[in-house]
């Protein structure tokens, strides 16, 4: 540690889950020193995965020598820190570290106790704590003025009382975090905190929630869209929270778009469906397609199951807008719904996923319910038993009304859905099968799911050829009057999601002359020199029919590319 009145050397390190994601969390806390601290303290962000090896990891931090060292951990990357601190301690015994982010925050003393080489933790919001924290180990202030600091005295961990948490935050959007992008994925932060109060959910649990002006959010909006990166995603926990307030941000992206904003750039926000209105319908009814990008949490789609979790939904707009908002085909849309939630039975989850699914969201996410440290949910067991993995992301495996053999019903579902459906491989004969076929959606996953489970075993995930080989036959298995249709589905499907030279197996159409077709195309339909062409026959009118995708430019909003069909002169 330096002399007092020094200033410090400090690294940030930010883990995220994949590269293409940036760490925001480090850079607030550069911006907060910047803002808040008294010394010019030196600070550098370090930014890692969870997958790259933590030697290296831990070299890249040891490299830069800090005095301190601040960690975000989050239920992502608490594993990868646990496993760092030893050797990050080891190697530099006199660094202070200091943890912080929503992990630690509402359990601060257990991590202390958990993790001896850590010396604090900052519970809640840090740009300020930690720029306190930071003066005071550099002889400014005292400890016992950082707000939200947990430390140990005399064998004992103690509390400073929390942060007021008002007002606008520091900017994180600087030349650094511009620079370190690198094309990644960039995080904007216009409102912290939520209305809401959600059992399983800590976002409700600050204080009331705030946002900064809207001159500064369009300017790190443009700053973000001309870094160089394909995606803005609003880390707004319900951006449409103050209807008003989004509006004028989604008006300003739509109307800067192709402007002062590349037209590649797509901006994902966090929605409440049943928020949504007219007006924001018609915006996003005329801004560009592919521009929005919208994930909707409906957790579960039955209203007692809701308020058991203390979430306030006016189902039926909340179906009609989101259902609106699908149709308008100007947006990419994702639903997300919860599997584990108080009083739901797995009878009345599949119904709901069934409902869900039938809204044909560009993207549906099963997901199982994680009791995260702080929220109501797990500090509330007497209210909201359930049986949860110890161990991070805390996933529940059992609750007295799903059984783990529920679970685990699910897991096939999930599974079938993700490579099936959120793909995109499969998009029209799902939506055959699911509508004029009249096969309910979960039965189809569930049926799917295992057949996929089954071939998977030992071997791992099976290649594309392998699965499309594997669903035409137990589809049609299932439907076998219709094997010809759903081949010419699958056929489609695999055209539009996959640029195809050579067909699988059971795409291709036995004794005909695909090459001849191929031929015909070409004159019938010359093609730009250079794109290439995906040719297939379909079973309808004796193979006499052809489809063909020349791969140029994929829809913005669904992701597929057009499919052409021409009858043959043959
Ligand atoms: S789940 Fe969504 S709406 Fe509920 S508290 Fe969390 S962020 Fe708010």
């Amino acid at each position: 540690m330096p002399e007092k009145g020094l200033p410090l050397r400090i690294t940030l390190l930010g883990i995220a889950s994949q590269y293409v994601h940036s760490s925001l969390a480090p850079w607030c806390l550069q911006a907060g020193l910047k803002a808040y601290a008294a010394l010019p303290h030196e600070a550098l962000v370090v930014e890692g995965t969870v997958n790259e090896p933590p030697e290296g990891l831990k070299n890249r931090v040891i490299s830069t020598a800090p005095d301190l060292l601040g960690i975000s951990c989050t239920i992502w990357n608490i594993r990868t820190i646990s496993g760092l601190l030893p050797p990050l301690r080891a190697a530099l015994p006199d660094c202070v570290i200091v943890l912080g982010g929503p992990e630690v925050s509402f359990c601060a003393e257990e991590t202390l106790c958990a993790l001896p080489e850590a010396d604090y933790v900052i519970s809640g919001e840090g740009e300020l704590p930690f720029a306190r924290l930071a003066d005071a180990l550099g002889g400014i202030g005292r400890l016992k003025e950082v707000p939200g600091l947990y430390f140990r005295e005399d064998g004992r961990i103690r509390a400073n009382p929390p942060m007021d948490q008002s007002g606008e935050w520091p900017s994180p959007v600087g030349p650094g975090y511009l620079q370190a992008l690198n094309g990644r994925i960039a995080y904007i932060e216009t409102s912290r905190g939520c209305p809401f109060s959600c059992a399983f959910c800590l976002s409700g649990r600050g204080d009331r929630p705030r946002a900064c002006s809207l001159d500064r959010a369009c300017e790190e909006i443009l700053l973000l869209a001309n870094s160089g990166t394909q995606t803005v995603k609003f880390v707004d926990r319900t951006f449409n929270a103050d209807r008003e307030r989004a509006k004028v941000l989604l008006r300003f992206i739509a109307g800067e778009a192709g402007k002062g904003i590349p037209g590649s750039v797509v901006f994902h926000f966090e929605i409440a469906g049943d928020l949504l209105d007219e007006e924001t319908l018609d915006i996003i009814s005329f801004s560009p397609p592919g521009l929005f990008r919208f994930e909707i949490g409906l957790q579960s789609m039955d209203e007692t199951t809701l308020r058991r979790v203390r979430r306030r939904t006016d189902m039926k707009r909340l179906t009609d807008m989101t259902g609106r908002l699908i149709a308008c085909g100007r947006a990419r849309v994702h639903l997300d719904l919860i599997a584990g939630l108080p009083g739901e039975t797995l009878h009345m989850f599949l119904r709901g996923f069934d409902e869900a699914f039938l809204l044909r969201p560009h993207e549906l996410q099963l997901g199982f319910l994680k009791l995260l440290h702080g929220s109501a949910m797990r500090e509330e067991p007497e209210t909201y038993p359930c049986a949860f993995d110890p161990l991070p992301p805390y996933e529940v495996k059992s609750t007295p009304f799903m059984s783990e053999g529920d679970m685990s019903d699910l897991h096939i579902i999930e599974h079938a859905l993700d490579k099936l459906y959120n793909s995109g491989r499969f998009i029209g004969t799902l939506k055959y099968l699911t509508g004029d076929a009249g096969i309910r959606p979960s039965e189809l996953f569930f049926l799917l799911g295992e057949a996929i489970q089954t071939e998977e075993e030992g071997r791992g995930p099976l290649s594309l050829d392998a699965l499309t080989n594997l669903i035409y036959a137990r589809l049609a298995e299932r439907l076998p009057g219709e094997a010809g249709l759903l081949r010419d589905l699958m056929l489609t499907d695999r055209l539009a999601s996959t640029k195809t030279s050579v067909l699988p197996a059971a795409l291709k159409q036995e004794g005909t002359g695909l090459h001849e077709a191929r031929q015909i195309l070409f004159r019938l339909f010359p093609r730009t020199a250079g794109v290439p062409r995906g040719v297939g026959l379909l079973s309808e009118q004796g193979g006499s029919k052809a489809v063909f995708c020349d791969y140029v430019q994929k829809d913005p909003v669904t992701g597929l590319y057009p499919v052409n069909s021409a009858d043959l002169p043959l």
